[in-house]
């Protein structure tokens, strides 16, 4: 028995002896089956063995990941509020190394991800930190391994406390959800608002390998459930993915490009 994660996404199955027959992650519009190698999976122990833990700083944020990625390649953040310490997002790899080093920055009192595509082995952070994982109600069926860790949210915000609150923008998924981080200014936003190359301007869409847009509506609608919120700066999902001012306003500005993009026939300025 082990615990199969999938090579393409990073999104770990319940304990078998077999691997699952297909992951709907990946089978979904939104991902892909990898062309030339087809459906790859991985035993747990072995995925840990030939991976090493990369813990750093990400612009004033403790960083997790490990070398080489894993699926997606997301780190997650540790975010050190007055309510305790979260984990946004989530990874595949977690190991002795990992769990001792957040263990001595005083543990989790939670772990919340952004969306299905970084659910990864959150069940297994849950387990080993012994906390509940925040994720929204509407990307429930989503969930590969369900566990009582996991608590689901419905609505359009989540206050968490010291200054943390969830927000639901949609868009990439249905629950697609941020983190807002008040004492910081920061918008925390795994890729449902994506920071791309121009960093005065973000990005949004339904599949960004399959390169598939959203409709206006659903942009508009991301950048109102933002609206309320103020920030500077904008932490993506990745390593060094990251606006370092003015995030508000760049959201909002993004949001009106990305609409005129969509609606008219001429390129944008
Ligand atoms: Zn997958
Ligand atoms: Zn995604």
């Amino acid at each position: 028995m082990t615990t199969f994660v999938c090579n393409a996404c990073g999104t770990q199955f319940p304990a078998s002896d077999e691997p699952p027959g297909a992951c709907p992650i990946c089978e979904d519009a939104r991902q892909y089956i990898p062309h030339a190698e087809g459906q790859v999976w991985l035993g747990w122990e072995a995925l840990r063995k030939d991976r090493k833990a990369d813990i750093r700083d990400d612009h004033g944020i403790l960083g997790v990941g490990c070398t080489p990625p894993i699926g997606i390649g997301q780190r997650a953040l540790l975010v050190k509020s007055s309510a305790g310490n979260v984990l946004w997002d989530c990874t595949t790899f977690l190991n002795d190394e990992i769990a001792e080093r957040v263990s001595s920055e005083g543990g989790l009192a939670a772990i919340a991800i952004s969306h299905p595509h970084f659910y990864s082995a959150m069940v297994e952070w849950a387990h080993t930190f012994g906390c509940p994982v925040y994720l929204h109600a509407d990307d429930r069926k989503w969930v590969m391994r369900p566990d009582p860790s996991l608590r689901f949210w419905a609505g359009e915000t989540n206050d968490l406390g010291g200054g943390l609150t969830l927000i639901r923008c949609g868009g990439h998924f249905d629950g697609s959800q941020v983190l807002h981080w008040a004492d910081r200014r920061a918008l925390l936003s795994g890729d449902s608002v994506q920071v791309i190359a121009d960093r005065r301007y973000v990005s949004f869409m339904y599949s960004y390998p399959n390169m598939i847009p959203l409709p206006a509506s659903r942009v508009r609608r991301i950048a109102g459930a933002l609206a309320p919120f103020a920030f500077d700066t904008i932490y993506g999902a990745w390593w060094d993915a990251f606006v370092a001012a003015d995030g508000s306003n760049v959201v909002r500005r993004s949001a009106d490009r990305y609409v005129r993009a969509i609606a008219d026939p001429g390129l944008p300025s």
